[in-house]
């Protein structure tokens, strides 16, 4: 019997299914990984904005992470949007337990506007689960959010202080005719430079960071898991759709004709 690498992914909800649990099961098939998932909270959200959040219990969530690991061990992990910091210990103790690539995304506010992460949170992340990541994928605010750093270097030490093996600070939402995504390990850094797209896509975030956690499950070293994770990302960004008024969505699988 053929096995497949399972990617689980730790996240929430996008009922528009541009970003969140959607995002990363179509970015999974992507890169030939199987997907397992556990929603941390569902939103409600259309393509302009998320305009509330409704986590978990802290006692359904453990349930159902603990009862899906041990049935179907995941090659990596990917933690996105959290929600509310009373889930974080789980998923602290699920990583340390299962000693596998973690992918942490800070998403602490959504591309509308809206707040995604209270202090309470975003304290526990910096403590509990940052430690634990093989790699954290914030955008420039957040990573400035999460240091008290301004510039993109002191906010990436402070981040490989705090625990995580490697940064990826993206610029996507940045200004300037360039994108520059800045890689930070123990061993060196990298830049990773693409031209501005028009626009950017609801969900960007979420398809980069698991695209990343795929190709590391795949056992794709880390620093060629992430050149080829923005690679694809841009272009599925580049490619994107507009399925209503808002914001584009990536394209990352694509549409039978
Ligand atoms: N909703 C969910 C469930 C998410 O995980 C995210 C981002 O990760 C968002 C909304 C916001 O997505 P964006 O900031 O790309 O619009």
């Amino acid at each position: 019997m053929k096995t497949r690498t399972i990617l689980l992914s730790i996240a929430g909800h996008d009922p528009t299914g541009g970003a969140g649990l959607q995002a990363d099961i179509e970015t999974a098939h992507a890169f030939g990984v199987y997907p397992t998932t556990v929603v941390t909270a569902l939103t409600a959200q259309d393509s302009h904005n998320v305009y509330a959040l409704f986590p978990q219990s802290q006692e359904a969530f453990r349930q159902q992470l603990e009862v899906l690991v041990a049935d179907l061990p995941p090659g990596a992990i990917k933690v996105g949007l959290i929600g509310s910091e009373k889930l974080i210990p789980s998923i602290a103790e699920i990583c340390r337990r299962l000693k596998v690539p973690v992918v942490v995304d800070p998403v602490l506010e959504a591309s509308g506007g809206t707040e995604l992460a209270s202090e309470a949170l975003i304290e526990k992340l910096r403590r509990e689960l940052l430690p634990k990541a093989t790699l954290a994928t914030p955008n420039l605010q957040e990573a400035r959010r999460l240091t008290g750093e301004e510039r993109p270097e002191a906010c990436a030490a402070k981040l490989l202080e705090l625990g995580c093996r490697a940064v990826l600070i993206t610029g996507g939402d940045e200004e300037g005719d360039e994108v520059i995504d800045q890689l930070w390990t123990e061993e060196g850094d990298w830049c990773f430079r693409g031209e501005r797209l028009a626009e950017g896509a609801h969900g960007s975030g979420c398809t980069l960071s698991s695209a990343c956690a795929a190709l590391l499950a795949r056992g794709v070293p880390l620093v060629e898991a992430v050149r080829e994770a923005i690679g694809w990302t841009r272009r599925a960004i580049a490619e994107g759709w507009r399925p209503s008024k808002g914001q584009k969505f990536p394209q990352r699988l694509a549409p039978r004709p």
